[in-house]
């Protein structure tokens, strides 16, 4: 063989050694630099039978100290990591997580992403989310299959055609590029739509043609893996148990796997949100409930945007395997129960048959919930605390999934330099000044 084929024979089916290796992510197969993702990697991996795919993200055991822990493998927790390490160049990073990687809310949630919202600091955040989805895919090298379908919320009452209509006015001040449509461009859009429901014709809807959807495990993978690429620490199956402060400042934290120490902490735990703070020793004005969601079985492509019906409380959107994904409202208590209930299919259903007649028809297949935290303004938190060093971001509620990006782009600047501009408004105190970010309109339902 000559020094040429031999050169391209092992880059295609890599070593003897390699093909030896009965599980394809066997760990010496872990390198420092992560092999990148590509058409050519898919055909080589075919040609060898597929025993060279690496694993995504590595599992150390935590170092006694890092520069910055982040509490939350969530999305908003490894986007926090991720831009920590490409913006601002700190990458002694470690990202503690109580379960599994994406298995909270990231990996619940019903994917829509928007940034129709009226106040300019959330259009702001919301936005520059949407902007960075479109080019995800690439800056991760990591599909996560970002589907600019169009989003639209349905205008159900004159009252919802005053709301949205002086929302777009305000989204395009903002340059968000929105529209209200008439009900029969909604039924050009929406085929399967009854526009003249028995209790609640369709008015008109607030419609953004640059919303849609993404693969949420995918957002949580691709992130993990650029971070783990980076040379972070992603620790899975380590609860924080405790916050440990010198004096007011933190130093570290208590976890099921020992004492780790920190100069920074950053807290990204969705519903646990207040657990954490109560552990730090400080109150946060958050709400715990559960929020469902349930999926039916997949049938032919029926319908290629994103449906939201806040008046009769329900929205939908029909995923790449065929699934209509559907979601409702959250509980009306607080709770922690990180699963679904009957009552909830039986409202969020109901509602919808309303407005598309051909769903009573479908079979659900599962369903299932997450434990939201809710802020009474309905818009997030991403803030300093009353302890030194350490940083919340929370209150996404309902709607945090499309927010990822912006979120941890925001949070990984307020913890590198103290401040960012699009974070400023989002304090944990404005709750206390009367500064309410008020998306109750935006976020009561709609996600
Ligand atoms: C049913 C449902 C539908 C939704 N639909 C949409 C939608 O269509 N569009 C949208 O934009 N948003 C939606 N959302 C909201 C969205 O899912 C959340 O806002 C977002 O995923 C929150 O991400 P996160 O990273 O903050 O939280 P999570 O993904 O919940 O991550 C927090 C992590 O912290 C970990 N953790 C908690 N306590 C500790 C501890 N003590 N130590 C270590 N780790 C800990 C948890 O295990 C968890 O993995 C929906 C939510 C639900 C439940």
């Amino acid at each position: 063989m000559s020094q040429v084929s031999r050169v391209v024979t092992h880059w295609i089916v890599g070593n003897g050694q390699d093909r030896g290796i009965p599980n394809a992510y066997s760990k010496n197969r872990i390198r420092n630099h992560m092999r990148r993702y590509s058409a050519f990697a898919i055909a080589r991996e075919g040609a060898r039978y597929h025993t060279g795919w690496e694993r995504a993200w590595k599992s150390p055991a935590p170092k006694k100290r890092y520069d910055a822990i982040i509490v939350g493998a969530g999305g908003h927790g490894l986007a926090t990591a991720y831009y920590l390490g490409k913006n601002h160049g700190i990458k002694n990073v470690a990202i503690l997580e109580k379960g599994w990687l994406g298995g909270g809310n990231t990996g619940r949630n019903t994917t829509i992403i928007r940034s129709n919202y009226l106040q300019d600091p959330s259009a702001a955040i919301y936005e520059k989310a949407r902007s960075l989805y479109e080019t995800m895919s690439q800056d991760l090298n990591y599909n996560v299959m970002f589907s600019p379908r169009g989003v639209m919320m349905l205008a159900q009452t004159e009252h919802e055609i005053r709301g949205y209509e002086r929302t777009a006015h305000a989204n395009a001040l903002q340059g968000v590029a929105t529209e209200f449509i008439s009900p029969q461009r909604v039924k050009e859009l929406v085929p399967i739509i009854n526009i003249h429901g028995p209790r609640y014709p369709v008015l008109g809807a607030l419609w953004q043609p640059r919303g849609g959807t993404a693969r949420h495990d995918a957002v949580a993978w691709g992130y993990a893996r650029a971070c783990s690429d980076m040379g972070m620490d992603i620790i899975q199956q380590c609860e924080v148990t405790g916050v440990r402060r010198d004096g007011n400042k933190v130093i570290g934290v208590d976890t099921t796997n020992g004492t780790i120490d920190c100069d920074k902490l950053g807290v990204v735990v969705a519903g646990h949100s207040g657990v954490l703070a109560d552990m730090a020793g400080f109150r946060l004005p958050i709400e715990s409930v559960a929020l469902q969601a349930l999926v039916s079985e997949p049938i032919k492509p029926c319908m290629d945007v994103v449906v939201m019906a806040n008046t009769v409380h329900g929205y939908m959107s029909q995923s790449d395997k065929g699934e209509m994904v559907i979601g409702g409202g959250a509980d009306g208590y607080n709770n922690y129960t990180q699963r679904g209930s009957f009552h909830h299919i039986e409202e969020t259903v109901r509602a919808l048959v309303e407005t598309f007649p051909m769903i009573s028809r479908l079979k659900m297949l599962r369903q299932w919930g997450g434990i939201v935290d809710m802020t009474g303004d309905r818009s997030p938190i991403i803030s300093r605390t009353p302890v030194e060093n350490m940083f919340i971001n929370c209150g996404w509620g309902t709607g945090g999934f499309k927010a990822i990006p912006g979120s941890g782009w925001a949070m990984a600047e307020l913890m590198a330099k103290g401040a960012s501009p699009l974070a400023d408004e989002f304090t944990m105190w404005r709750f206390g000044e009367g500064k309410f970010i008020d998306e109750s309109v935006a976020a009561g339902v709609a996600h």
